[in-house]
């Protein structure tokens, strides 16, 4: 699948199969995730698939009591918001996520900072939104 185009049906297969993939420019090897396919640093469109580790620290959160429908359709309500991350990976890049394994009822007990790992959604719906889970590890 490395030979693959950058394009977000990709990036959401790769996630079904467990991995975080960005796409890493040949020229400076800066790291974007979800990937881009074109390089908003050095402005040239020569870019590969790269695997992440899944793992990063949380930079941001907010706990989301009253979401858009289709969180609602999952389950996610006023007694159990669900929480919209910004993770920092190892590799450097921020992704924007959902953090599963925290209380968002009690969100000052989530600390910026924490370790988190990449975990397979179970939640998906056919409306095939791409968004990475996050956990505490
Ligand atoms: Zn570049």
């Amino acid at each position: 699948m490395s030979e693959q185009a950058i394009s977000d049906s990709a990036f959401a297969a790769f996630l079904d199969q467990g991995q975080l993939q960005g796409s890493r420019c040949t020229s400076c090897e800066a790291v974007f995730v979800p990937p881009r396919g074109w390089c908003p640093k050095c402005h040239q469109s020569d870019m590969q698939w790269t695997r992440t580790s899944g793992t990063g620290r949380l930079f941001a959160f907010s706990c989301i009591a009253i979401g858009p429908p289709w969180m609602a359709a999952y389950g996610y309500d006023r007694d159990h918001p669900y929480c919209s991350a910004v993770v920092e990976l190892d590799e450097g890049p921020r992704v924007v996520g959902r953090l599963e394994g925290v209380d968002t009822n009690d969100p000052e007990n989530i600390k910026i900072g924490m370790w988190l790992v990449l975990q397979q959604d179970d939640s998906k719906s056919d409306d095939s939104r791409i968004c990475p889970v996050f956990s505490p590890v």
